[in-house]
């Protein structure tokens, strides 16, 4: 049974040590959270899965890492300087302020329920900054508030530096930041948050066809990659289309309070290559752009067999890591009732994405020998580079297992008396509580394998 509330998440966070409320000791700031020990595995976990479905697998995708501060330009000509906003609409009444479309009912406060609310007004939603000793400390530059348009500027740099023939496209994992008017949901909006972003680039004329594989390609990884059924995922086209977008759509999963977005997927014309490009005139651009006086260098793309110069069409795959992250947990987390009357919570991650992939544990602490044999264990499973290992010499069996539950351990390796007499240990499955009896000298491979599954 999955969760019911993102409250069973946020509890199981806390306690076990995934996510913590950032700033926590002076009363935490909105919409900024902080990922402890097995969070920050999970959440590495779930990029390299991703990185290794849209890189490592592929021939026509490369990396790149921008940085998080940019140059206004940058966004003055992305159109997010004038464009990026959100309706905001407050309560003259309790002075609640609320981003209108997300709201319960347009014509109320969704804290207090008047009617008495100011008209809505664009929010600017990026964060600026004064870099540099500035005299007047002015705004001038920005954190990035996603991270497709640093991947743009530099689409000349990579294909200088690895050419491509089109179809081809860069990958970015990274962090974006947004001044959300009402962060929400634990980590579902948050202010500081962590973008999985694909841009691809195609022939003009082929970009209908693209955007319809990317659609399924990354349908099929929430699914196959993540864990999550296909039953909770559906695929939602966006009713008003963004200045930019010749269509666009959003993959979503169903959360407790019902289906919202994990992830959008977008075809974005010319227009950001078409932006940022010098010489807009010469390139026959379709997307209405603002004209650029200021950028230095042409990003448009000559076919090596034509000679054909143009400006690529962009399909744009855009994920949140954090709502991976939120969702993959959710669809994990599971309340059972055991024979004993007992209940336990278990986290039935896939095998890949567990934080520690296997535990070690000497049935009696005070016993140096059976403590040395787990030590033993926990080097050699250590040398299969996997991932994390623990080694828990802390207090009783039950309590450990119960703890490997929570963080969702796929395996636990007990080393007990018998031990000393036959060099065998007890494998313990976390998803089944099944216990075999096995060599040591297995051990290495079955963790192995249990972890590939
Ligand atoms: P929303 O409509 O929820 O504000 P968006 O359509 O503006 O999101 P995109 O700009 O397409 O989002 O960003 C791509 C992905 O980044 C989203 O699908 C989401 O998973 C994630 N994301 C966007 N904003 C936030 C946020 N404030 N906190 C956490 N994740 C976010």
């Amino acid at each position: 049974m999955p969760a019911k509330t993102i409250n069973d998440i946020v509890a199981l966070c806390k306690r076990r040590g995934f996510i913590f409320t950032g700033s926590e000791i002076y009363g935490g700031l909105g919409g900024a959270y902080d990922y402890g020990p097995y969070g920050v595995e999970l959440m590495k976990n779930i990029r390299n899965a991703w990185w290794d479905a849209m890189v490592y697998s592929r021939n026509d995708i490369e990396g790149l890492d921008a940085a998080l501060i940019s140059n206004k330009l940058l966004w003055k000509y992305s159109g997010h300087e004038s464009n990026f906003s959100d309706p905001l609409v407050e309560c003259k009444k309790c002075g609640t302020r609320m981003r209108q479309d997300k709201m319960k009912d347009q014509t109320k406060c969704d804290n207090c329920g008047s009617t008495d609310l100011t008209a809505p007004r664009a929010y600017q939603l990026m964060m600026g900054l004064s870099i540099g000793a500035t005299a007047d400390g002015a705004i001038n530059a920005y954190l990035r508030p996603e991270t497709a348009t640093t991947t743009y500027v530099n689409f000349k740099n990579v294909l200088d530096a690895k050419p491509h023939k089109l179809p081809f496209g860069i990958a970015q994992i990274g962090k974006a930041f947004r001044n959300e008017i009402s962060p929400r949901g634990f980590v579902f909006r948050m202010r500081e948050f962590e973008q999985a972003e694909m841009q691809y680039f195609v022939r003009p004329d082929e970009d209908e066809k693209y955007f319809e594989m990317w659609k399924e390609i990354r349908r099929a990884w929430w699914i196959n990659s993540l864990g999550i059924p296909a039953e909770k995922l559906r695929f939602t086209p966006h009713e008003k289309l963004a200045h930019y977008a010749k269509a666009a759509g959003d993959i979503e999963y169903e959360f407790p309070d019902g289906f919202d977005e994990v992830e959008g997927i977008h075809n974005r014309q010319d227009f950001d290559l078409g932006s940022h490009t010098k010489a807009q005139d010469e390139l026959n651009i379709q997307a209405k752009v603002i004209e650029n006086k200021d950028s230095t260098v042409k990003l448009s793309y000559s076919d090596p067999q034509t000679g054909e110069n143009f400006v690529p069409y962009v399909i744009e795959t855009a994920m949140g890591v954090n709502r991976a992250m939120l969702a993959v947990m959710l669809e994990a987390y599971t309340e059972e009732t055991l024979p004993d009357g007992k209940s336990r919570v278990v986290l039935k991650l896939k095998p890949w994405l567990a934080p520690v992939k296997a535990a070690v544990i000497p049935l009696a602490r005070n016993v140096p020998e059976l403590v040395e044999i787990a030590n033993n264990i926990e080097n050699e499973l250590r040398k299969l580079h996997i991932g994390r290992i623990e080694l828990e010499n802390s207090g009783n069996i039950g309590k450990n297992y119960r703890r490997h539950d929570e963080i969702g351990t796929p395996v636990c390796i007990t080393v007990d008396h018998q031990t000393q007499e036959d060099g065998t240990v007890t494998l313990r499955h976390r998803d089944t509580m099944e216990q075999e009896r096995i060599a040591i000298s297995d051990v290495a491979k079955r963790v192995l394998n249990i972890v590939q599954q």
